[in-house]
């Protein structure tokens, strides 16, 4: 276990699966406490939890539904919850991921404005009231990781709102950097391209044609893969990474270069 992090904490949201389960994962192996946020898959979220502890890490689980109008309330409430369970509670949390999201797909002409508004709810409204809400538990000298997404660079027609999410996510990013220079804080996003999780499973999962396709817009010849973006935010979460804030790291394995 590392040194660097050792009695240091780690919020991850959504992080019951997929990109987020393995950046939690990942974090535990680095030597971080794992908070373990999840929204409804509370099961999926105890087993992340508990093959992190059977690995040697230490990790508990939390729930709160992003897409609610309390989000943040809800969530600084349950975290602070599991952590006086777990013994941590008030200590300093030293990195916070804002992985949770989702994807409407679809032409912009089919979703209604609830839609639409359900998707900005989870993908920006609650990472930036979750930052505001949670400024004050964050050490100086921490991090905070906002998982952003290629489509910001690459134009994909049938995720416009999404794309859009994801803008805000990468200004937040820049802005909030500077905000919290001072602070010794680093706020860096990081824009996978597609990686094979449940987002994409009604397109992508059983589809070799698709597979395919995906692959071969890649300069590096595959579909991505969980841990392939969880080893960078746990780069960008280690000291070695301290220097590096306000930026966006290109995760898609060259894909349109
Ligand atoms: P995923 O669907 O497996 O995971 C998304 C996570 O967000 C899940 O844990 C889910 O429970 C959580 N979540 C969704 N709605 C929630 C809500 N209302 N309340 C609380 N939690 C909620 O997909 P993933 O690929 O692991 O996605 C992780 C992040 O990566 C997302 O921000 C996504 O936009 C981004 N991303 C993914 C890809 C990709 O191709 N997989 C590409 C670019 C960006």
């Amino acid at each position: 276990m590392s040194e660097t992090h050792k009695d240091h904490i780690a919020v991850v949201t959504g992080a019951s699966r997929g990109i987020g389960a393995a950046i939690s994962s990942q974090l535990a192996t680095a030597g971080l406490t794992v908070a373990v946020h999840y929204g409804h898959d509370g099961k999926a979220a105890a087993e992340v939890a508990a093959s992190i502890e059977a690995a040697g890490g230490k990790a508990f689980p939390f729930q709160a539904d992003l897409g609610a109008d309390t989000a943040a309330q809800d969530f600084w409430a349950a975290y602070d919850k599991a952590a006086a369970e777990a013994g941590v509670l008030n200590q300093p949390i030293h990195v916070l991921v804002n992985n949770a999201g989702v994807t409407l797909r679809g032409a912009i002409e089919d979703f209604s404005r609830e839609d639409f508004l359900t998707q900005q709810a989870i993908n920006v409204n609650a990472p930036y009231f979750i930052v505001k809400e949670g400024l004050t538990r964050i050490a100086n000298g921490g991090r905070i990781i906002n998982i952003s997404s290629g489509v910001t660079r690459i134009a994909f027609p049938e995720i416009i709102g999404y794309a859009l999410t994801k803008g805000a996510i990468e200004a937040f990013t820049l802005t909030l950097a500077k905000h919290l220079g001072p602070r010794e804080i680093t706020v860096n996003s990081v824009a996978p391209g597609v990686v094979d999780t449940d987002i994409n499973a009604g397109w992508l999962r059983g589809n070799e044609e698709a597979q395919a396709g995906v692959a071969a817009s890649s300069a590096l010849g595959r579909v991505g893969q969980p841990d392939d973006i969880a080893s960078i935010v746990a780069f960008l979460a280690s000291n070695e990474a301290r220097w590096i804030t306000g930026q966006k790291i290109d995760a898609t394995g060259g894909t349109n270069l």
